[in-house]
């Protein structure tokens, strides 16, 4: 048995018992699901464990224990897809909403104030606060930036272009 399984095994003991959370629970769950010798192993603690715990309650005794127990990770399993993919759709809307802010404010800026507005060093002339964003939304921060610094870039290569065509027309 190698050394993920053996600890994956000492907590087969809390994942019955319910004791198991965060991302123990994921790390546990995700474990079993792909490995049949500790999905074996699960399943006859499981079987074990609930009938004991029934017999003390004077409990009647469950018909399937091993549907039982591949219900309840599939339920877990289904919960965290949900979590993901409501991530996923708060992480995109807030990415598009504040590349359109981006766009908007400095084509608006553009016209108004010129091109040094996005220099780095002097003084900004907007910001957009991000106070109060979720630390997974840091990539988001990173594209503004990056799509601020290839405007940089793109408004250079522009200027240079003009300064040629300036001194070739002299
Ligand atoms: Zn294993």
């Amino acid at each position: 048995m190698n050394i993920i399984c053996s600890e994956n095994q000492k907590k087969i003991d809390s994942y019955i018992n319910g004791s198991l959370g965060g991302d123990e629970l994921k790390k546990f769950v995700n474990h079993v699901k792909g490995c049949n010798e500790c999905m074996e192993e699960l399943k006859i603690n499981y079987s074990l464990l609930k009938a004991l715990d029934q017999l003390e309650k004077g409990d009647e005794l469950s018909e399937d224990f091993d549907a039982e127990l591949e219900k309840g990770i599939d339920e877990y399993l289904g919960k965290q897809r949900r979590g993901f993919i409501l991530k996923v759709i708060s992480y995109v809307s807030a990415f598009i909403i504040s590349l359109a802010f981006g766009i908007v404010f400095s084509i608006f800026f553009f016209r108004h104030e010129g091109i040094d507005f996005l220099e780095k060093g002097k003084e900004e002339t907007f910001m957009i606060d991000f106070d109060g964003v979720p630390d997974f939304m840091n990539d988001v921060k990173k594209m503004n930036n990056d799509y601020n610094d290839n405007l940089i870039e793109y408004i250079h290569s522009l200027k240079l272009e003009d300064e040629r065509q300036e001194s070739a027309d002299e």
